[in-house]
């Protein structure tokens, strides 16, 4: 069988909204300038969160990669946005059109050796979607679910934690009314995003220490209760903030800091009681051995769409089991991280991230995708690693 071609799709199609889709972002890196401070959501790109055109409506777009063959069997994978893509076409296309797509690990290998510039970001981004395109194909090719030509399932279903990014996190009332609600929905965990970091001072402070005693307040005692800086503090700042909120037992306190600083997830790991989750921006196997060397994190959270495919993830879930810590995929493509975990221990994966505003648009385009039932996520039983697409909300398409 040989690849003779690798399709890049653009789509776009409307999500139908309840008010404006995003209330609220989570605190960023750029945010010590008061210029990145203060602006609000998201900037609007729309095959990135989309742009609200009123109150009903969230324009969006996105790209699949679809690999095709001379035997008719065809893989794809997505969505992911407009510079992958670029890379997609420009890099990996010319390399690998000619060639056998069931030879994975090969085309892996030649990925990675030939984009000596890609090891990390936008390109590995493209590496990875289609390393997972490749395993659709194979699944469709046997007529069989991926993670059953890996040797699942482990269980039939895997747990996943509601991941509230998106909602309002300044509002404690209607913070709680939206933890109750997906409490109710079934999930036995959820995380929460952080507003404000070091340059938001003392008030700030405060209100990322009241979003927390919120949540405990309202989710009980017994509930799995996340928390995400999204890289945006620093060592005074996380333990300013994990002496106050120590008390209401958090599960674990994720990306304290920008990745590169490892030494500074050393020294938190080291100081603080709260576990410590972290890694999705980081690529590939070595990007995780830079943690794992220096005992730096607690939970690792590779994303199989970043980090270098399915192939790449699995090759990380080795690892991280050698090193007795728990790994969880960051939740970018809920297809294939439900296949990452039936794959697992639930000793090494407990839990799967569902990310619920994400996933909105995620999933929009495939035909009844892998969703939560009370709390947890069964593995896909049709062939491939992803659902086709759903073709009647599609409403323009174009190939690159
Ligand atoms: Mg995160």
């Amino acid at each position: 069988m040989k690849i003779v071609a690798l399709r890049v799709r653009r789509v776009e199609g409307t999500l139908t909204t309840d008010g404006p889709f995003w209330e609220e972002r989570l605190c960023r890196p750029v945010d010590v300038y008061p210029e990145f401070r203060d602006r609000g959501t998201f900037e609007g790109r729309v095959d990135e969160g989309g742009i609200q055109l009123d109150e009903r409506r969230l324009r969006i777009a996105a790209y699949f990669v679809i690999v095709e063959t001379d035997e008719g069997v065809w893989g794809h994978a997505g969505p992911f946005r407009e510079p992958c893509a670029r890379y997609v076409v420009t890099a990996l296309r010319p390399l690998l059109v000619g060639r056998d797509p069931l030879a994975s690990e090969q085309l892996w290998d030649l990925m990675h050796r030939t984009l000596v510039h890609g090891r990390q970001g936008e390109a590995m981004f493209a590496v990875s979607v289609v390393d997972c395109a490749l395993w659709d194909l194979k699944g469709r090719w046997l007529g069989q679910p991926v993670w059953r030509l890996l040797g699942g399932p482990t269980r039939p279903a895997t747990p996943a934690y509601a991941s509230m990014l998106g909602f309002d996190v300044l509002d404690p009332g209607r913070v709680a009314e939206r933890a109750l609600a997906f409490k109710e929905r079934g999930f036995r965990a959820q995380k929460w995003f952080f507003r404000h970091g070091p340059a938001s001072g003392p008030e700030g402070l405060a209100k990322n220490v009241e979003l927390v005693r919120t949540l405990r307040r309202t989710l009980g005692d017994d509930y799995a209760i996340m928390l995400d800086c999204w890289q945006s503090f620093d060592y005074p700042y996380l333990l300013a903030l994990a002496e106050r909120i120590e008390d209401y037992r958090p599960t674990w306190i994720e990306e304290p800091a920008m990745p590169d600083r490892i030494a500074t997830y050393r020294k938190i790991k080291e100081r603080v009681r709260i576990p410590i989750a972290g890694a999705e921006h980081d690529y590939t196997r070595w990007g995780m051995l830079r943690f794992l060397e220096k005992d730096a994190l607690d939970i690792y959270q590779p994303d199989p769409f970043w980090c270098g495919g399915l192939s790449e993830t699995l090759k990380i879930a080795a690892l991280t089991s050698a090193h007795d810590v728990i790994c969880i995929p960051h939740g970018h493509s809920t297809p294939v991280n439900t296949t990452f975990s039936v794959l697992q221990s639930p000793m090494l994966t407990p839990w799967q991230e569902y990310l619920v505003k994400w996933n909105e648009i995620h999933l929009f385009w495939f035909r009844d995708p892998p969703v939560p039932i009370d709390g947890t996520i069964a593995a896909d039983p049709r062939a491939g690693l992803f659902p086709e697409l759903d073709e009647g909300r599609i409403e323009l398409s174009e190939d690159l």
